[in-house]
């Protein structure tokens, strides 16, 4: 429930202090924790030839003194192990082993140039790696091998994976970057391929000395991630998120998307999320410490989101301290609320889709227009999943009401006609812009695979960069439309930046937004409607027997996430409770941003407010906790649930109950970083 790692570097033996580190896991309540072994440097006195032992090691054993330690303790103990960089030693008796550059040259390391960069998919990692994982878990019978970079560094051009890639696809290695190239595709595929095989024979290895033991590879993540999440689902036990803080522009909830993304395949597994103490950019300051409110926000929005902790510190000997007392008394917390983080499942009626075909085939068109549903979803409040688009089979999608695909363009025959199953059975399907223009490769289509659900046709045409192109709400036409609440007063707003051409296959009710199409926007004096109104719709909305669909034939996510009017949040909020249509199993009333969360324990429910309220929400690091005021938040049991006893967790008080039939009503008096109202059934 509560992970410590400590990643040695090599002048730590003889220098640390491994009482200091077992004392602070005790007092943290760290009960697992992932300690430097080998690889890249070795911690015990191996006998694998290059293996190379820290140069300080002398006959000391770190690496098994702290696994000792930790086992008194009661901790899970995992090893871990860095094969991305090796020495000249190496290089000379093995220069096969060596990663190659595309032009041909072997690789040094880009921040240590004494060292070299390994090849992923050859006998380093399959034939020498497999041995350094042997010897660790022959010796200390460690819980787990957790392998971080493992996946290489970039396409390698050695003789192995030359002749690899040749003999599996019949292809020279590619030279582009071009995911519609064929080439590309194939390597895409081979690549995660040789990858999977690697985890496979590494764990088995290790399987066949530890039975209870497994290799944990540091992998996954996102649309934009390189390996199959789905795939991975299947393979890992558990699985760690390393996202280990903001940078740049990073919202403060990226955390807990992490949580939604891993668990979109992971499912019921543990999943946990590694949070560094330090500032987080492109600059690596790997000894820094970040403050306590940046790190204390960052850790609730992956617990509120399902992830166990993990702090990672790299280096025995502290720089800078500061960081110990937080992640203290974080850990304390969650100790304490820890019958009610044993999550059982997540109870979100939205799920929000995410597709890594996509990415990978069509190019990365799909995170912006993701972020910007994030964003809208977390601002309206309303608790939801993400889901991989290739977990969408019936059993897989029974707990969504609705689902929504911001942009997924590339969608198979099968993935459309489960989707389309969805709504049959009752399910709700929200889609904006191109989605399912293109097959499960990246092929353009001529219509949408979902045509006949959205009840258009593609018309041939996208328009992209619309300058100065506006939406007319048609509130005459289209009276008290639900998708219009709370824009009563507008006659139009502002439109998107990239629309489709489509036509309605049947007929449809006059739509409650039309185009107003783009005018110059300069000189001023040119700056008037040409059209002003068209019968052009720019929402399809059909009620179906059972289920809903909605189509929105333009970008408002992308536009959102860019611009973020707040015209768009609402239209998009609307749309999500038109196509629910039912009554939200928690609703949360009041002023600021709050992610909120919902879950089942065995014999609870939570509900978890992050209180994301800060003026540096959208560019960290956060100063200070500024706590919001009083929330009013509603919950509706199952039909027949009793609530035994309900409690704030973080204010430690119990709250007055009003009870409507299965429908709690209750308020936060205030919210500062992180509360749970725990519901006992
Ligand atoms: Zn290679």
């Amino acid at each position: 429930m509560r992970w410590a790692q400590l990643t040695l570097v090599e002048d730590d033996p003889g220098q640390f202090d491994p009482k200091f580190w077992l004392d602070y896991f005790e007092r943290t309540k760290s009960d697992a924790v992932c300690l430097s072994a080998g690889g890249c440097v070795a911690y015990y006195p191996t006998g694998i030839p290059f293996h190379h032992r820290s140069q300080w090691l002398g006959d000391r054993d770190p690496f098994g003194e702290l696994v000792t330690g930790c086992r008194k303790l009661g901790m899970v103990v995992i090893a871990r192990t860095d094969p991305h960089a090796t020495y000249d030693d190496v290089a000379q008796a093995h220069p096969d082993w060596i990663a190659v550059g595309a032009e041909g040259r072997p690789r040094r390391h880009w921040a240590s140039p004494e060292m070299w960069v390994t090849c992923a998919l050859g006998p380093y990692n399959f034939e020498f790696m497999t041995e350094v994982k042997r010897e660790i878990m022959t010796r200390y019978r460690v819980d787990g091998i957790f392998i971080n970079r493992w996946e290489g560094s970039g396409l390698c051009y050695c003789e192995h994976c030359r002749t690899n890639f040749q003999k599996s696809s019949g292809h020279e290695l590619p030279r582009t970057n071009d995911p519609r190239d064929p080439v590309k595709r194939a390597y895409v595929l081979w690549h995660q391929q040789r990858l999977f095989d690697l985890w496979q024979r590494w764990d088995s290895e290790v399987r066949k000395i530890n039975p209870d033991s497994c290799v944990i590879p540091n992998t996954g993540g996102g649309a934009t991630s390189a390996l199959d999440m789905n795939k991975i689902g299947e393979l890992a036990p558990t699985l760690m998120a390393d996202r280990q803080a903001r940078r740049g522009v990073a919202t403060p909830w990226s955390n807990g998307k992490n949580g939604k993304e891993y668990r979109a395949t992971m499912g019921r597994k543990p999943i946990v999320g590694i949070f560094s103490v330090g500032v987080e950019e492109p600059y690596r300051w790997k000894d820094s410490v970040q403050n306590e409110a940046e790190i204390r926000l960052w850790v609730a929005d992956g617990v509120a989101n399902g992830l166990r902790p993990w702090f990672t510190k790299f280096g025995g000997v502290l720089h800078d301290p500061r960081w110990l007392k937080p992640v203290e008394e974080l850990y304390r917390r969650y100790a304490a609320w820890e019958p009610y983080l044993r999550n059982e499942a997540p109870l979100a009626r939205v799920g929000l889709v995410y597709s890594q075909q996509t990415a990978w085939f069509v190019g990365n068109t799909v995170e912006e227009h993701t972020l910007g549903w994030y964003q809208a979803l977390i601002e309206a409040r309303i608790p939801f999943e993400m889901v991989h688009d290739r977990r969408l089979g019936a059993d897989q999608l029974r707990p969504f009401k609705t689902l929504i695909l911001p942009n997924i363009t590339a969608l198979s025959h099968e993935q459309c006609r489960q989707l389309s199953d969805f709504v049959g059975g009752g399910g709700s399907v929200i889609a904006t812009h191109e989605t399912s223009l293109r097959d499960e490769w990246g092929e353009r289509r001529t219509n949408f695979g979902l045509a006949e659900l959205f009840g258009v046709n593609f018309a041939g045409r996208t328009e992209g960069r619309m300058q100065n192109a506006y939406l007319r709400l048609e509130h005459e036409a289209a009276r008290s439309h639900p998708l219009l609440r709370g824009l009563e007063e507008a006659p139009r707003i502002i439109h998107g930046v990239a629309r489709v051409d489509v036509a309605p296959r049947g007929k449809f009710p006059r739509a409650p937004l039309t185009l107003i199409p783009s005018y110059p926007d300069l000189p001023m004096e040119k700056v008037y409607p040409r059209v002003p109104k068209t019968d052009v719709a720019q929402v399809f909305c059909r009620e179906l027997a059972r289920g809903r669909v909605l189509y929105f034939p333009w970008d408002i996510d992308r536009t959102f996430w860019e611009v973020l009017c707040t015209d768009h949040g609402r239209l998009m909020q609307n749309a999500v409770e038109w196509a629910t249509n039912e009554e939200p199993l928690v609703r949360v009333s009041g002023a600021g941003t709050l992610d909120v969360t919902l879950w089942r324990q065995k014999r609870s429910w939570t509900v978890h407010l992050v209180n994301l309220t800060n003026p540096m929400m959208m560019k960290g690091p956060i100063r200070e906790l500024i706590p919001v005021g009083s929330q009013r938040v509603e919950v509706r049991l199952p039909e027949g649930a009793k609530a035994r006893r309900v409690r704030l967790l973080a204010a430690d008080a119990s709250p007055k109950i009003q009870r409507e039939g299965s429908l709690l009503k209750l308020t936060v008096p205030s919210i500062l970083d992180h509360e749970i109202v725990a519901i006992d059934l």
